[in-house]
């Protein structure tokens, strides 16, 4: 870890364990505020990026400028992505404003091009704050900005409630995860907003900023050279208000039953439908759980909820930040990295296109079923994740192919994609508890069925349905792209 280039003011500060000094450069005494750069923590409060940059600018005496810019050329930008940032972005500008915050957006695009702008807003920064993430477009532009710089740069962990390094090294597994993690839960939860004690910064800027509270979204997003053929997700409309919408029905419909419902795909209210929005940060950990603490609902329901959102989101953000890629294939165990490598060679009678796989038209309607919730919805439930992921190994010509495609159908479709979620769960299909029978294809890995939907009353019925619902028709690459954070450092 690099030592920290800071005043002996801001050791306090510096101790939290949220953050990482990502340069040794020394503070540049004439800033005129402290730039809090956020990539994917979508919101004003209960932001642990913003709170490190009040601490730092109240003990500077500087202000904070927030700033958020969205590109045309991140892997996967589409109408769906960029609608859903472009509208927490609006959101987090108004509400950075009523906490007494200045906060400047930017949408690149033809005509308002602004090459370099986090460098010519950083040039006039004391310190750049910005979002400690393992995967993803932030992580390698956190890297970029740290080297090229002149001021000093800290990560911050805003997507966790218990931040990752508190946790120490030496951890294999999730129980032992778990042991560390579960005592540490309940003082996170008692940390409150940092407040402001500069006034609201009104000075120059490098460059005219969007308004986004004063403009169409959806018309600038037509606008924009971005994949138009992936509408937007009705099912996830953009936003706070939305978020908001979101965890007012977890409490109130969806935890009282949640222990038992949440496994069954064909309620529409067993789970909480909120991933998208933790994704990218438009609620943060803090908020949902405190909203969970006071619900009017049963100690299982809540210990099954914090066990998903604490006990295994979490677990694969810590897992994310031990891995070099944790997008990559050979993530996987040696075991299976073994036994599947064994089984490369199989026939495999159940190939289907990229087309057919894209669009949900396969020959296997429970599989077309789960697709066509990503298609569709930009989100599918978690028991159809678990076919939808190990299925992939049997219609694809190969255990890499099988990774690649799994990744790129998630990352592209789902508002939740390009996550640690998304390649800990990926590879924890592809590993599962090794069994002692050998099948094709899969070797020692486990199989799994659609019997958990089917079995249920109503459940043919409701598969044969949802594998027939009108999807958009979507582009279609020739083959699936190599993602572009496996091949080097991406142009982003
Ligand atoms: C193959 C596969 C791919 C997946 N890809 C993603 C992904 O890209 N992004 C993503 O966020 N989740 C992913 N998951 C995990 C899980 O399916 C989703 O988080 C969940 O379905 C989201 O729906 P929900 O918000 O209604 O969840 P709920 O059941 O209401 O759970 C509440 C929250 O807990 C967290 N959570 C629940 N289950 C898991 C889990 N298994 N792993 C990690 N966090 C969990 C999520 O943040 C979720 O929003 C994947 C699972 C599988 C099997």
């Amino acid at each position: 870890m690099v030592t920290p280039p800071l005043p002996p003011g801001l050791h306090d500060w510096w101790e939290a364990p949220r953050v990482r000094a990502l340069n040794e450069r020394v503070g540049k005494p004439d800033g005129r505020y402290v730039l809090c750069w956020l990539q994917q923590a979508l919101r004003a409060r209960d932001n642990p990026v913003i709170d490190a940059s009040i601490r730092l600018g109240n003990a500077l005496g500087l202000p904070v400028l927030v700033y958020h810019g969205v590109r045309e050329d991140y892997p996967y930008a589409s109408d769906r992505l960029h609608r859903f940032i472009l509208g927490a972005s609006r959101d987090l500008g108004t509400e950075c404003r009523d906490r007494g915050l200045a906060c400047v957006q930017h949408v690149d695009r033809a005509g308002h091009r602004e090459k370099g702008l986090v460098h010519r807003l950083g040039a006039e920064a004391a310190a750049i704050v910005l979002e400690d993430q393992p995967t993803f477009v932030a992580r390698w532009q956190a890297g970029r900005v740290a080297i090229r710089t002149a001021v000093p740069v800290y990560a911050v962990d805003a997507a966790c409630l218990v931040p990752p390094a508190v946790l120490g090294d030496g951890i294999g597994g999730r129980s032992a995860f778990l042991r560390r993690h579960e005592p540490e839960r309940d003082g996170w939860m008692k940390t409150q907003d940092v407040v402001p004690q500069l006034p609201v910064y009104t000075g120059p800027l490098p460059f005219v900023r969007d308004a986004l509270d004063a403009c169409d979204l959806d018309g600038l997003v037509a606008g924009l050279a971005i994949d138009h053929t992936l509408p937007v997700s009705a099912m996830h409309p953009a936003g706070r208000g939305a978020a908001a919408d979101r965890l007012r029905r977890l409490t109130t419909q969806v935890l009282p039953g949640y222990a038992s419902t949440r496994n069954d795909a064909t309620r529409p209210d067993g789970a909480s439908g909120l991933s998208p929005y933790l994704h990218f940060g438009v609620l943060g950990p803090r908020e949902v759980m405190a909203a969970v603490a006071a619900a009017d609902a049963g100690s299982q329901h809540k210990r099954k909820f914090a066990d998903e959102l604490l006990g295994w989101r979490e677990w694969f953000h810590f897992q994310a930040r031990a891995l070099a890629a944790p997008e990559r294939y050979d993530r996987i165990p040696a075991w299976a990295l073994q036994t599947l490598s064994a089984h490369a060679g199989d026939p495999r009678p159940e190939l289907e296109t990229l087309e057919a796989l894209l669009h949900g038209e396969t020959r296997d309607e429970t599989w077309n079923a789960c697709q066509r919730q990503f298609l569709a919805d930009g989100w599918m439930h978690n028991n159809l994740r678990m076919y939808w992921g190990k299925r992939l190994l049997a219609m694809t010509p190969s255990p890499e192919a099988a990774w690649a495609t799994a990744c790129y159908l998630n990352d592209r479709l789902s508002l939740d994609g390009r996550d640690p979620s998304t390649y800990g769960n990926i590879a924890a299909m592809f590993a599962s508890s090794p069994s002692d029978r050998e099948r094709p294809i899969y070797g020692r890995v486990a199989t799994r069925g659609d019997g958990s939907t089917r079995r249920r009353a109503g459940g043919d019925a409701w598969l044969s349905a949802a594998a027939s619902r009108p999807v958009p028709q979507v582009s279609t690459p020739v083959e699936v792209p190599v993602d572009p954070y496996l091949t080097g450092e991406p142009t982003i």
